[in-house]
């Protein structure tokens, strides 16, 4: 009885750390720890080392089948995930609230209907709402941002769609189209979250947090009940001990286990929707999507190798100006200018168009540029997407921001 429940809870945590990992394992964030690493297994050693007993001991016959239907799980765009995640969330609501709702209190009653639903209704329109580039709105998407010329630049044409790239905008291979502020392809929703569904998508977060912190409470303060009713009280005093704890609560659920396998499930996933909110809340404190923070994080790395050298504009008269800047006002601008290399740029150099690089005419040993000093750190470098957290809030929403001056 014990062994059984164990089985579950460690099956349940082992599912919910692995698509942690899975997930998130990719973020900057986690770049030099164990998740990277345990992610870089997930996806690279255990595949390749698959792939390499494969080739040795079948002759590569699993990779070319698994290629055959594994390239359209990894590949393409398909419902599993989403049809796996909604049908969770709908039979764990189906075997907990039938047997929670006659035994709450009244007084959560009016709550249940709308915590329940409304991660239903903006799940909906994260996945219908698209953020598409396409000829129609390109114009007005070229609009929507300045090119900062640290992660964008202004000039590349996306060589599928055949349409220059808007700043902020990236070619998305799943949605087989360039998405507008595209923070990152989310296969829960088989969509793109980018520039028009991206509130929905934290909204989304933000209800299914409530309902697994508020479905855990419930469910605890049922299973309490249950715990009330049926242990004596000199048990109960005995729970002081770790053993008997978990020994009393696997007694609880066993006898209640609708509302203890689904309270255990959520208590499980709370943290994953929590972590994902909390991620995202601070991405728009920071200005940057999910896409742009594996950007930022390349810039950290060059900046703490010394590879980065940062000029004045107004210095640099033979630099590219931020055309857009002029075509469309950005409540703040910038005068810097980055460029990366292993040395600091030496008199003659030429600034390459479109890129952060320079170039030599000539090998010719030249004396260094004295304009341009090397960047010891992030925050000498302007983002000038971060507006501030209240204004980054309204931009992610598609709402207008007020007016700054400079960065
Ligand atoms: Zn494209
Ligand atoms: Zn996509």
């Amino acid at each position: 009885m014990m062994g059984s429940l164990r089985t579950i809870a460690l099956a349940i945590l082992a599912i919910s750390a692995f698509t942690f990992i899975a997930l998130f394992g990719r973020l900057p964030a986690f770049r030099k720890t164990p998740i990277a690493l345990l992610h870089r297994a997930v996806w690279i050693y255990f595949p390749n080392g698959v792939a390499y007993l494969d080739s040795r001991l079948l002759g590569g016959r699993l990779v070319r089948t698994w290629n055959r239907s594994g390239s359209y799980i990894l590949h393409e765009n398909h419902p599993l995930v989403l049809i796996f995640f909604v049908g969770l969330l709908a039979i764990g609501e189906w075997v907990f609230l039938p047997v929670a709702w006659p035994r709450m209190s009244s007084v959560h009653h009016p709550w249940v209907p709308p915590v329940v639903i409304i991660p239903y209704i903006l799940l909906y329109k994260c996945v219908m709402t698209n953020s598409h580039v396409t000829p129609e709105n390109h114009n007005e998407e070229m609009k929507r941002y300045p090119f900062d010329q640290v992660l964008f630049h202004p000039g590349y044409r996306c060589s599928t769609c055949n349409l220059i790239k808007p700043a902020r905008s990236k070619h998305c291979k799943f949605c087989r189209t360039c998405v507008s502020r595209q923070d990152h392809h989310c296969v829960w929703l088989m969509n793109c979250v980018g520039a028009n569904n991206y509130m929905y998508f934290m909204s989304l977060l933000l209800s299914l947090s409530v309902l697994l912190a508020y479905g855990t409470c419930l469910g605890y303060s049922l299973l309490r009940q249950s715990l009330q009713e049926m242990i004596p009280a000199h048990l109960q005093a005995a729970m002081e001990s770790w053993i008997m704890y978990f020994n009393i609560w696997a007694i609880v659920i066993q006898s209640d286990p609708r509302i203890g396998t689904i309270t255990l499930l959520m208590l499980m996933t709370a943290p994953l929707a929590m972590a994902f909110l909390a991620y995202h809340t601070y991405l728009i404190w920071a200005g940057m999507t999910t896409n742009e923070s594996s950007k930022w994080s390349d810039w950290k790395e060059d900046v703490e190798d010394g590879y980065v050298f940062k000029a004045h504009r107004k210095d640099i008269p033979d630099a590219h100006p931020f055309t857009d800047f002029n075509e469309h006002p950005w409540p703040v601008t910038s005068d810097q200018l980055l460029v990366t290399d292993d040395e600091p740029p030496l008199e003659g150099y030429i600034l390459v168009p479109g890129t952060n690089r320079i170039d030599y005419r000539s090998d010719e040993d030249a004396p260094i540029d004295s304009r341009w000093v090397p960047v010891h750190s992030m925050k000498d470098i302007d983002n000038i997407y971060d507006l501030g957290f209240w204004n980054n809030l309204r931009d992610s929403a598609g709402l207008s921001v007020r007016r700054m001056g400079r960065k």
